[in-house]
């Protein structure tokens, strides 16, 4: 893998440089903030690192081979069901991290105009090939500006984003631009990791949630609403979970704070 390397020196979450150290790994040292409390590494991966990561990062990547589709079809119906409450059809969705396109094709199928984005160009095939009525886009949220038939930007309702930002170094910038891309008042759900969690084991190495570099962010239920709501989003709805995990539905309002 490429060992290059940026450092940050301050919390990627709230800014603030103080902090303590939380695994003194030899490669990949991590922090805890000591004002909003997200674990971080420092120094993180680069863009270079972590696109070489991507390429076996997850299933389907490089192979293209997704097992028991079906069931991750029935999984992402499930989801459908809860977020169409919050933002129902017909509207527009957007799978941010998309993968093989499986909740893209739920959304369709619940009556959204459905788009995928995602950096792995094997997935993103996958999604083309058997998910042909989504829209897909190969790249990363940065360079991802839509436009609608009349040219003007496309804003979308309703936004996914699962297991995504725990591999974002600079997650506010992230955050800025998922903003930038719905309307006022569009719901965004978003999962990752939940260090904090009371199930999560003492020994962080032996919790499948930590494996650095891929995963270079890790936040707690409080660290994520703060910066969600530095960046223009309120929470509105936590669901209770077993795992560790954090699970959350927000609402786009103000415009951010900065970055
Ligand atoms: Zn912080």
């Amino acid at each position: 893998m490429d060992q290059k390397i940026q450092s940050l020196g301050a919390c990627p979450v709230c800014t603030n440089s103080e902090r303590a150290l939380f695994r003194a790994d030899p490669q990949w040292p991590a922090y805890r903030c000591g004002e909003c409390g997200t674990i971080y590494l420092d120094p993180m991966p680069d863009e270079g690192a972590l696109a070489a990561l991507y390429t076996d990062a997850y299933e389907g990547a490089a192979t293209g081979y997704f097992s028991k589709p079906e069931k991750k079809l029935r999984r992402s119906r499930g989801r459908m069901r809860l977020l169409r409450k919050y933002a129902p059809p017909p509207a527009k969705f957007l799978d941010i991290g998309c993968n093989g396109g499986f909740m893209a094709e739920a959304a369709r199928e619940a009556g959204y105009d459905a788009w995928g984005i995602e950096p792995d160009p094997v997935s993103i095939r996958y999604g083309r090939t058997h998910f042909p009525n989504c829209h897909f886009t190969e790249g990363t949220i940065e360079s991802f500006a839509p436009n609608g038939p009349d040219a003007a930007p496309l804003l979308f309702d309703l936004a996914y984003c699962s297991e995504v930002i725990e591999h974002i170094p600079a997650p506010r910038a992230f955050l800025t631009h998922v903003h930038r891309l719905l309307r006022p008042g569009a719901i965004f759900y978003l999962t990752t990791p939940d260090i904090s969690h009371p199930r999560r084991p003492r020994d962080v190495t032996r919790w499948d949630g930590y494996c650095p570099p891929s995963h270079c962010v890790y936040f707690t239920p409080a660290s994520l609403k703060t910066l969600l709501e530095a960046c223009g989003f309120s929470v509105i709805r936590r669901q209770l979970a077993f795992k560790p995990g954090i699970k959350l539905i927000a609402r786009r309002t103000d415009p951010p704070r900065g970055v």
